[in-house]
């Protein structure tokens, strides 16, 4: 099926990106946040990453004229109703999202394609909950959305054929690279990376070393672009707390189990780079 215009649930930092590279590729983009001020904040972020890009001679004004003016906010559901496929970018949270599935299936036609940003909720599982899961697929984005190409496709276990091409076809066409991966927690990236960053806060908790030593040791010693803990805060403590879980709770490997740690920092509101703390400050 063509797909002309994009909807995008939550402006959040993943949807607010995705919002951008939809719009950027040319395709008429509506993003919904559930506040008139959480929507200002995502567009501001928006149009400071074109203003930036701009100033350092990566995006051209005019190029940032054509993304802005393909892309439109709203706090409605109906604004997304003549979408051909909506990506949603919510909290990782299941209840949250079904129920924003429900909505949208409630508004939205019969052929419009359903894709959600999640990092390790079940495809198969979001997908039965609405009227079309054949017409529903996992679309994971890499953060920062704009810069990173990698982009997973994950069929649940009702995706069609017709469905699954379209998806991969509509990654390559924002300019990223697709890989396909199983509806398992994690998919590819994530069943990999995140045991890795559960085990850096561990070794912290049990005295490995400071935080700077350990980022610094896995930068310069794995030519890693950032250390664990510079990830952590990257990512979202919050994010990677869910995540942790919902691995935790599907394999049952202590490999997944999120550290104490984690979830008191989390507590604390230390939830990263876009709190202002995490385990570093901002
Ligand atoms: P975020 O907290 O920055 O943004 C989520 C946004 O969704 C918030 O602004 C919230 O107000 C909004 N929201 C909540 N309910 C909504 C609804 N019903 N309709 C519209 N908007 C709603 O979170 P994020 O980091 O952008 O993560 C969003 C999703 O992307 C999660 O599923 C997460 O697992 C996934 N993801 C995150 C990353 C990452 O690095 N942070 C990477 C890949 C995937």
């Amino acid at each position: 099926m063509e797909i002309k215009s994009v909807g995008v649930l939550g402006c959040g930092l993943m949807g607010s990106g995705i919002a951008q590279v939809c719009a950027a590729a040319g395709y008429r983009t509506v993003v919904r946040e559930i506040e008139q001020n959480l929507l200002d904040k995502g567009l501001n972020r928006i149009n400071k990453f074109l203003s930036d890009g701009v100033e350092r001679g990566k995006v051209t004004a005019e190029a940032k004229q054509r993304t802005l003016a393909n892309l439109s906010g709203t706090t409605t559901f109906e604004d997304l109703q003549a979408c051909d496929i909506v990506i949603e970018a919510i909290v990782e949270n299941v209840d949250q999202k079904t129920a924003a599935f429900a909505a949208l299936d409630a508004t939205v036609g019969d052929q419009t394609v359903f894709c959600s940003n999640t990092s390790s909720l079940c495809i198969t599982e979001l997908a039965a909950k609405t009227r079309r899961p054949d017409r529903f697929a996992g679309l994971h984005f890499f953060n920062p959305v704009p810069l990173m190409k990698l982009v997973e496709v994950i069929r649940g276990l009702t995706t069609s054929d017709d469905t699954y091409r379209t998806v991969y076809a509509f990654a390559q066409s924002l300019g990223k690279e697709p890989i396909t991966a199983p509806d398992k927690p994690g998919f590819i990236v994530n069943r990999l990376l995140v045991p890795y960053l559960l085990d850096a806060i561990r070794s912290y908790e049990h005295g490995l070393g400071t935080i700077e030593d350990i980022d610094k040791g896995m930068k310069l010693g794995c030519g890693y672009p950032m250390g664990p803990f510079a990830l952590l805060d990257f990512v979202g403590l919050d994010t990677t707390y869910y995540i942790a879980n919902i691995m935790f709770a599907e394999y049952r490997e202590p490999a997944y189990a999120p550290p104490p740690l984690l979830k008191r920092m989390v507590l604390a509101g230390r939830l990263g780079k876009k709190s202002g703390q995490g385990f570093y400050k901002y």
